[in-house]
């Protein structure tokens, strides 16, 4: 994980939010590769999920919304985590985490020397454990009491309780509450589902991991509506597509790089169900944390459309021609979050290799991912034509990609410096490019493209680049293009 955080402030992926402030609780901002590579994520994610599907549709539903909407949903008296305070230094600890840090004891059995004993263990000296402050050693700690996780603000200029309102902890709400908007309008007949992608907030006690677990983070998530009445293959609908959206969501993050073999599905027991779900199962990805939580993929029930339809006085059902009577439809959730699909892909691509005796990094990116496309070298930036060809080049294909020109180091630095951020491909311009005059050496208006991965190169006239490029770039194999121009 260290490596993966050096590289992303390195190379202007991922910063520490306010950083020359001396940060901010786990809040990281992404820089200009980060973003590209966010971008990518949520682009192939909407393409495949809501432009491709016909039974799609999207959303962008804002991120304040009514605060009965947050009653009705059950987070204002459920989505909090037991809390003890410490009554000497006035820290904070989640109660069934408090044990899970080494802890600070002054012990009396060496004349109340100050020790740091490891999570969970006892005193060496004294074979007393922990009762007080594991921070300070000195505090006791109150009760537990239940702190929720969202994060309160006041909408317009009191501040009362009457303008009280939270910053949405999921984008899931913003679509139950617009099914029958959407539905209506757009004419949906069941099966049908709506995409979203947002930004969400948890005021998390225990944030961390760099940006697998932070307050601030942005869902894609679908709500993919059944009618329960039907059934599909012999099986009730709403389980029939629930193992559908499963098979579709391990799939999905195969397609794009992540490995087979870092890539399992987790059950969730009944006992950890949340209140509203009939089954949940999440995949998890091996990250350098160990197998944790990548998305999840709840069956919601018609808990939240019920809900909704309770609290506001308005039917939120669905009126079933065939049978002619309104049933309140079944959810399927495939809920992801950006960030921890950003931190996947970066950790799967990541490799060290050993190329000619030296070190090479290599960002294996997907092509589609990849925040950078393709790089434009010039051999010489002494040589004027090779620069301005260089450049016309990087003009020309940044018309359809990100492209960027580089010409601050020799040439095996900088191809280095691209395979390091997962750049696919190298342009590169030399003297043959252009010709040489002096030399009476005419131009062969070709250059040198070179593959991140193979690191073989090709000699491609210049007017072929965007073609080329749109091959190698949607999917075709670098040795069957390289094989044309041989
Ligand atoms: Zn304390
Ligand atoms: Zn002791």
């Amino acid at each position: 994980m260290d490596t993966l955080v050096s590289l992303s402030k390195r190379r202007g992926f991922i910063f520490q939010s306010s950083e020359i402030y001396g940060g901010t609780g786990s809040c990281w901002d992404y820089g200009p590769l980060g973003v590209e590579l966010k971008q990518n994520i949520k682009r192939v994610w909407w393409r495949d999920y809501i432009q491709q599907r016909p039974d799609m549709v999207g959303l962008d539903a804002s991120i304040l919304m009514h605060p009965t909407v947050w009653k009705a949903s059950g987070h204002v008296d459920n989505f909090t985590d037991p809390m003890v305070d410490c009554l000497e230094c006035r820290r904070r600890f989640r109660a069934d985490k408090v044990d899970e840090t080494p802890w600070v004891h002054y012990c009396a059995a060496t004349k109340g020397n100050k020790f740091t004993i490891p999570a969970g263990e006892p005193c060496s000296h004294c074979g007393e454990r922990r009762t007080l402050c594991p921070d300070c050693g000195k505090g006791s700690l109150t009760a537990p009491r239940q702190f929720n996780l969202m994060f309160k603000t006041f909408m317009g200029p009191v501040e009362e309780d009457a303008s009280l309102t939270y910053l949405r902890p999921e984008t899931a709400q913003g679509i139950f509450v617009n099914f029958d908007n959407v539905a209506q309008s757009m004419r949906r007949k069941l099966p049908f589902g709506v995409g979203q992608i947002g930004k969400a907030f948890r005021n998390e006690i225990t944030p961390g991991n760099f940006i697998f677990r932070t307050r601030e983070f942005e869902q894609m998530e679908i709500e993919y509506f059944v009618n329960p009445r039907d059934t599909v293959e012999g099986k009730p609908a709403d389980e029939y597509w629930h193992e559908r959206w499963i098979a579709d969501s391990l799939a999905w993050f195969q397609r794009y790089g992540l490995r087979e073999e870092n890539l399992r599905l987790r059950e969730h027991e009944k006992d950890e169900l949340a209140h509203y779900a009939k089954r949940t199962a999440d995949v998890e990805y091996r990250f350098p944390i160990g197998w944790s939580e990548l998305m999840g993929i709840a069956n919601r029930t018609d808990f939240d459309l019920k809900q909704h339809a309770q609290f506001s006085g308005k039917a939120l059902t669905y009126f079933d021609e065939e049978r002619k009577e309104h049933v309140v439809p079944y959810v399927i959730e495939p809920s992801a979050g950006v960030d921890r699909a950003l931190l996947a892909f970066l950790a799967d691509a990541y490799q060290e290799e050993e190329v000619r005796g030296e070190k090479r990094v290599v960002l294996r990116f997907h092509p589609e991912l990849a925040p950078v496309k393709v790089a434009v070298l010039p051999l010489l930036k002494k040589r004027d034509d090779v620069v301005r060809t260089a450049h016309a080049i990087r003009a020309t294909l940044a018309k359809h990609w990100t492209v960027v020109y580089d010409d601050t180091a020799a040439i095996g630095r900088l191809y280095r410096r691209q395979d390091e951020v997962g750049t696919p491909y190298c342009v590169t311009v030399d003297v043959q490019t252009v010709g040489d005059s002096d030399k009476g050496e005419s131009a062969d208006g070709k250059v040198t493209i070179r593959d991140r991965d193979s690191m073989e190169q090709a000699r491609v006239p210049i007017d072929t680049l965007p073609a080329v490029f749109l091959d190698l770039l949607s999917g075709g194999k670098w040795s069957a293009v390289a094989s044309r121009f041989r």
